[in-house]
C-alpha cells in the first residue's frame, strides 16, 4: 500500500468515537443509517479489498466521522469525493481533515448526486459503509449510469449482499441482483461482526466488492428496456414470466425471443440466467 500525509487522527476504537460524539453533543440518527464502524481490523479489511493506487478517485458516501476517509487518505488516493447528509457532521469532518486538500466534502443527499449529475465515473471507486436505507438505490443507480465507476467496495446488511451475490433458482435472486449485474460482478466478500459498529445494528453486515464488467451484460441504450423488462418479470414471483410480460409485449414478438434466449414459456423468472435476460431484450429491441 502506498502512504500518504499523516496530518489527522485515526478513529478506530469505540472509546476514540464515544469521546468525539460526547465533545460535539451528537445524538446518532437512526433514520440516517448511523452505525458508525469502530473497528481497525474491520477498516483495514475494506481498504486491502479496494485494492487502492495513487491514482484512485474515491467516491465516498457517507463519510460519518471520517473513520474510512483517514483511512484512504492515509493510503494516498488522489482524490476522495465524500458526500455527507448530515449537516452536523460536516463542521467536524472539516475540522478533522481541513488541511487535506485531496478531500472535496460535500454536504448533500448522495442518492441525489447520483441520480441527477451526469458524471463521468470511469476512473472512480467507490469505497463506502452505505446507510443502508439508501444504499440499494445508488448502487442501482451507479449500476445504470453509461459510465460506471470501475470497482464498488461497499458495506451493507447481509440480506442486501446476498442478493447482490445470489445466483439464479434461489431466494435471493432478483430485480438487485440484475440490475447491479448490468454493469458489475461480484467478487470477495467479508461479514462484519455487529458489534463493530456503534450503536450495534439489529441485522448483520458485510462487505462486498463489485467490479466493473469488461463490457456492459447489455448495450448502454437497452438498460432501461431490461430495467423494465426485469421489474415486470419478477412482480410476482410465482408466476411464468411469459405471462406477466406479454400485459406489454406483443405475444408472437415475446415467443420468439423466449426462442432465442433458450427460455420455456412455463418458466418463472427466477430461474432465467442474467444472460438470458440479456438475450431476451436483444431480442425485443430489434426492429419487429
Ligand atoms: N462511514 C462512516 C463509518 O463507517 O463509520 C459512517 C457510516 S453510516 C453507516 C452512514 C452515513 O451515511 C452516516 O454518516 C449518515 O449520516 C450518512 N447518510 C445517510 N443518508 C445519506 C444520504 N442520502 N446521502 C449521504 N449521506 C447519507
Amino acid at each position: 500500500m502506498i502512504s500518504g500525509p499523516q496530518n489527522h487522527h485515526p478513529l478506530k476504537t469505540l472509546s476514540d468515537m464515544r469521546r468525539v460524539l460526547d465533545v460535539h453533543g451528537l445524538q446518532l440518527s437512526k433514520s440516517l443509517g448511523q452505525n458508525f464502524l469502530h473497528d481497525g481490523n474491520q477498516l483495514r479489511r475494506i481498504i486491502q479489498a479496494a485494492e487502492l493506487t495513487s491514482n484512485d478517485r474515491i467516491l465516498e458516501i457517507g463519510p460519518g466521522l471520517g473513520p474510512l476517509t483517514h483511512e484512504l487518505l492515509q493510503a494516498g488516493v488522489a482524490e476522495v469525493l465524500a458526500i455527507e447528509k448530515d449537516a452536523r457532521l460536516i463542521p467536524l469532518l472539516k475540522d478533522r481533515f481541513q488541511s487535506d486538500e485531496r478531500l472535496n466534502l460535500q454536504h448533500a443527499d448522495a442518492l441525489e448526486v447520483v441520480r441527477s449529475e451526469a458524471r463521468d465515473w470511469t476512473g472512480w471507486k467507490m469505497v463506502a459503509n452505505l446507510p443502508y436505507s439508501v444504499g440499494s438505490p445508488i448502487i442501482v443507480e451507479l449500476s445504470l449510469t453509461p459510465t460506471p465507476p470501475e470497482r464498488l467496495v461497499i458495506t451493507l446488511q447481509w440480506e442486501v449482499i446476498q442478493r447482490l451475490l445470489a445466483q439464479p433458482d434461489t431466494d435471493h435472486y432478483g430485480i438487485l441482483t440484475l440490475l447491479l449485474a448490468l454493469s458489475f460482478e461480484p467478487g470477495d466478500w467479508f461479514k462484519i461482526p455487529r458489534d463493530c459498529f456503534f450503536p450495534v445494528p439489529d441485522v448483520d453486515s458485510a462487505c462486498v466488492v463489485l467490479r466493473r464488467r469488461p463490457t456492459p451484460l447489455v448495450p448502454r441504450e437497452q438498460a432501461p428496456l431490461f430495467r423494465r423488462l426485469v421489474k415486470l418479470a419478477f412482480s410476482q414471483r410465482r408466476k411464468m414470466m411469459f405471462k406477466l410480460l406479454k400485459q406489454q409485449w406483443p405475444v408472437d414478438r415475446l415467443t420468439t425471443a423466449f426462442a432465442q434466449a433458450d427460455i420455456a414459456l412455463t418458466q418463472r423468472a427466477e430461474k432465467v440466467t442474467p444472460a438470458q435476460f440479456a438475450t431476451l431484450v436483444a431480442s425485443l429491441s430489434a426492429p419487429a
